[in-house]
């Protein structure tokens, strides 16, 4: 069965001034996750499986907690925390015997780079609960699939090429990923074409980043105060876009 393919998201951003068209959709993606897990989620058994055994980021707890929604947020936390306890419980025994073993051990055995091994493992188990998350899983999956779209509509929407070649490219991160993912889906004079226009757009406007970052650090020199900003005042929040896929929103 053939997929349905919604190009309506990469038109829409496409067609905005930005320094990375995907990390709109990741925006958008990602306030729409949040609402999800504190809400919809909450009701829906399947998915407090998968939250209460993969749990969330740092960066995405922080998000979650600051959209306020305090009682959806309680709801989820509280089941992931009971079964975090049932996994806590396991490794304190884990990290126990590791501990024992490796105190009964004679000093020249606890040499090079065995010593400690099953408290690292134990710890490590620790660090893969803080670290793993159903919230960067589920937004990692929605931006292949935008960048799949992307990729098909270069080859099949004939207006598609124009607008990606007047775009201003990438920030780092979307950049490699559709690098890394053309030759998947494209192939030929596409291909080529394709990597091409993306690589001159995206080294041309780092080019033109560099300038506008330039310009603004010219303008702290009073010989400069007077003359206009030109596109450089917002250059220092574009470049964080550009350079870490962060999208700064406050000025
Ligand atoms: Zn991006
Ligand atoms: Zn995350």
């Amino acid at each position: 069965m053939k997929q349905h393919i919604d190009t309506a998201p990469i038109w829409e951003s496409y067609r905005q001034d930005c320094e990375c068209p995907l990390c709109l959709l990741n925006t958008k993606v990602e306030a729409s996750s949040v609402d999800y897990f504190l809400g919809e989620s909450v009701m829906e058994p399947s998915q407090r499986v998968e939250v209460n055994k993969k749990g969330f980021c740092a960066g995405h707890f922080k998000m979650m907690y600051d959209a306020g929604n305090r009682l959806g947020l309680a709801l989820m936390t509280h089941t992931y925390m009971k079964e975090t306890i049932e996994t806590l419980r396991e490794n304190a025994k884990r990290a126990k015997d590791a501990a024992a073993a490796e105190a009964g051990k004679p000093i020249f055995k606890r040499l090079g780079g065995q010593k400690g091994a099953g408290l690292a493992e134990a710890a490590g188990e620790v660090r893969d609960l803080e670290t793993r998350c159903l919230l960067c899983e589920r937004l990692s999956q929605n931006m292949e699939r935008y960048v799949y779209t992307l990729l098909y509509m270069y080859k099949h929407e004939a207006e598609f090429p124009k607008l990606f070649s007047e775009s201003k490219g990438m920030c780092l991160k979307h950049y490699a990923q559709a690098l890394e993912m053309a030759p998947k889906h494209l192939s030929g004079d596409v291909l080529k074409k394709f990597v091409e226009t993306l690589t001159d757009i995206e080294v041309k406007n780092f080019e033109r980043l560099s300038g506008e970052l330039e310009w603004f650090t010219n303008k702290f020199d009073y010989r400069n105060q007077d003359k206009p900003w030109g596109t450089s005042k917002d250059a220092v929040k574009r470049s964080v876009n550009k350079l870490s896929h962060q999208v700064v929103v406050e000025d």
